[in-house]
């Protein structure tokens, strides 16, 4: 069995949503970045929600609605994961 550093996939999958959002602090940045170099299965998944991330994001600047609410549902994204806090 292989260690990957000191992230595995599971490691780095449940930083996901906070590397996403910029949340985790730069060491973990870095760790995950380091994981993300040498795996591709998780550069994969990682771009994939990426994308969706950003159309979903892209996608409520352009309603038409009010810059408190717009800022209100950016603010929730991405969503929590269970059992993560
Ligand atoms: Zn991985």
């Amino acid at each position: 069995m292989t260690r990957l550093d000191r992230t595995n996939c599971e490691e780095a999958f449940r930083r996901l949503d906070d590397f996403l959002d910029r949340r985790l602090t730069p060491d973990e940045m870095r760790i995950i970045q380091e994981h993300l170099d040498i795996c591709a299965w998780c550069t994969r998944e990682f771009s994939f929600e990426a994308s969706v991330l950003q159309g979903v994001k892209r996608k409520v600047r352009q309603l038409d609605a009010p810059t408190d609410l717009v800022s209100k549902i950016l603010s929730q994204l991405p969503p929590e994961q269970e059992g993560q806090s």
